[in-house]
């Protein structure tokens, strides 16, 4: 980071953008209670290399069929156990009730028994202020009833299962489930779609909400057609008698579809970022590095400063990564700012088997621009997002475990 940088951070103040008036403060006074259990981020100190990654269009989309097991963002989740999808209201934002949004997914096999196939999922409620009502729940210490507008899953298979060869993927094209996953909503095209059009039967839903924007968008034309056709032939062609998981979702809110391609971070060193990077990609870089900049705008105080100057050196090497993945279990993620850091002892241990969770990953705002999410004021916006699972993998009667986010926003102590 170059002085003039340093210069802006003191220009530049952004208020907040909670405009609710009944919310409870914050209280985030906690540092000196228990700094010691904050992750060092000192200068003197250099982090180990993460595996970075970025977002590329997808070659070939039969790439990113969950047979491929593929990391992906935007678009809808490759479900690795097709069946037993999160249900009840573990996919509504406990803040409003939409139906979460898929965000990104990433492939994390661990050779042991259990977790021969792994998968982590990240879901998050389109809401900027959920995610601003969200943060007032993060700063509570493990409330009996967490309301979260972010959720991660986990969801793991052995080598032997019901839904996949023993095999790896051959990625010709001609890699094939072994059975068909539960029918999905015909809106999002993420969740389970177990509720019925009752006037056609057709249409499927996974909330009362997909129903009814399916029909203000065109359902309520196309669900005429189909219970005419329904009378003439009992599986009418393109909608039944296609694979209920080969529908398209109707939905014009989802993300843009990426393939997620990694790369590990000591393969990039600074001296080449000033050249070589511009020249392979200059519109994105110089889109980036206006997000870059408006980031840095809104940290105050020495030890913001101080780590933004760090993040802003570990990021520069290549600017383009989205997502930074922790292979061993003691790193720690790079936060932007320290405030708005968790201690340890603001993270959960896991729900299920009662051990340690571990950083396994950290989602970067870049992902954003890349998501096509506009930059207004209301802006689904984030300076990092940080995922945490348990350390042991645990097993448990649910396929979709729930782990933990903790969602850093750029000025979460004015919120
Ligand atoms: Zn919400
Ligand atoms: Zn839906
Ligand atoms: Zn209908
Ligand atoms: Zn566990």
């Amino acid at each position: 980071m170059n002085m003039d940088a340093i210069e802006k951070l003191k220009g530049v103040r952004i208020s907040s953008l909670d405009d609710d008036d009944d919310q409870e403060p914050v209280n985030i006074d906690k540092e000196d209670e228990d700094y010691d259990d904050y992750d060092d981020y000192d200068d003197d100190e250099e982090q180990e290399p993460a595996t970075l990654g970025f977002v590329e269009k997808p070659k070939d989309e039969s790439l990113l069929y969950r047979q491929c097991f593929p990391s992906k963002a935007g678009g809808v989740p490759a479900w690795l156990d097709p069946v037993n999808l999160p249900s009840g209201r573990s996919f509504m934002c406990d803040i409003c009730g939409e139906p979460f949004q898929f965000l990104l997914q990433v492939y994390t096999p661990i050779e042991k028994e259990n977790t021969f196939h792994r998968m982590l999922y990240v879901f998050m409620c389109l809401s900027m202020k959920c995610l601003l009502r969200d943060q007032h729940e993060q700063w509570k210490r493990h409330p009996e009833k967490p309301s979260r507008s972010v959720k991660v899953f986990r969801c793991q298979l052995s080598r032997i299962n019901p839904f996949y060869s023993s095999e790896p993927p051959k990625y010709d094209g001609s890699d094939k489930p072994s059975g068909s996953g539960a029918a999905l909503c015909d809106w999002c095209g993420t969740w389970k779609g177990d509720k019925l059009c009752s006037s056609c039967r057709r249409g499927r839903y996974c909330s009362e909400k997909h129903q009814s924007m399916h029909w203000r968008s065109d359902h309520k034309i196309t669900c005429q057609q189909l219970k005419i056709s329904s009378h003439e032939s009992v599986c009418a062609p393109n909608h039944i008698g296609t694979s209920v998981e080969s529908r398209k979702a109707a939905s014009n809110t989802l993300w843009p579809e990426f393939s997620i391609i990694i790369d590990d971070e000591s393969e990039y060193n600074t001296e080449m970022c000033e050249g070589n990077a511009l020249t392979t990609s200059l519109i994105s870089r110089n889109r980036i590095d206006d997000t870059m900049d408006s980031l840095l705008g809104v940290f105050q105080g020495d030890d913001d400063k101080k780590s933004w100057a760090y993040f802003q050196e570990r990021i520069a090497k290549a600017p383009e990564q989205v997502l930074r993945y922790y292979r061993n279990t003691n790193a720690r993620p790079i936060w932007p700012a320290s405030s708005g850091r968790p201690s340890k002892l603001d993270i959960p241990k896991c729900s299920y088997c009662g051990g340690s969770l571990y950083c396994e990953f950290q989602i970067l705002p870049q992902l954003l621009y890349y998501l096509g999410v506009d930059n207004e004021v209301d802006s689904l916006d984030w300076a990092s997002i940080v995922v945490y699972a348990c350390e042991a993998s645990c097993e448990a009667s649910v396929a979709y475990k729930e782990e933990y986010a903790w969602v850093q926003l750029y000025s979460p102590s004015s919120t």
